[in-house]
């Protein structure tokens, strides 16, 4: 029997950052498969829609071969329940995320057993977030380097008139 090693990366991904895609990558290479998860937050205003934050993922992962994309709406661990996924992954920036983290991790490791494995952010990317990269581009500044260039031209396009 061959048995896939899969993993979750969930998110807003409102839009995918090098931050995110620097995690992504290092998953892509421990996992087997790795499932990039839109989560579909009504509540949350977001700028791009769950299917542009999807097609943009989807290109900027293209190349790691072993990244699929998808979206769901409701509990990260019903997910990977319905999907035999035992373990999701999170970018851990700073001190500030942690509190928040460990919170989720323990509920859902109550919840389901599915285990949450932390992975230290490349110190290059360690002050991102989409909301920053928002924010910048908006007054506009310059955040070349710090999202792909698609998702940078998107940012533009989209914040011009804001
Ligand atoms: P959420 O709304 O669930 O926080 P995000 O899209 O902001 O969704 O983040 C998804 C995941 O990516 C989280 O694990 C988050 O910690 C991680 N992440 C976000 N920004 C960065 C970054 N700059 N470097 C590494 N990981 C990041």
């Amino acid at each position: 029997m061959i048995v896939v090693r899969r993993v979750v990366c969930p998110g807003s991904f409102d839009p995918v950052t090098n931050g995110h895609l620097d995690i992504i990558g290092r998953a892509s290479r421990l996992y087997d498969e790795v499932v990039v998860m839109v989560s579909i937050n009504l509540a949350k205003k977001s700028l791009f829609t769950v299917e542009e934050r999807l097609d943009l993922i989807r290109e900027v992962t293209r190349d790691l071969g072993n990244v699929k994309v998808d979206s769901f709406r409701g509990l990260t661990v019903d997910y990977c329940k319905q999907h035999d996924i035992p373990v999701i992954v999170r970018g851990l920036r700073a001190v500030t995320d942690y509190d928040y983290e460990l919170q989720i991790a323990q509920m859902n490791h109550r919840m389901s057993g599915v285990e949450t494995l932390f992975m230290a952010t490349n110190p290059l990317y360690a002050f991102l977030s989409s909301s920053l990269m928002k924010e910048v581009v908006q007054w506009g500044g310059d955040v070349t380097g710090l999202v792909p260039a698609l998702v940078h031209d998107r940012l533009i396009e989209r914040l011009k008139d804001a």
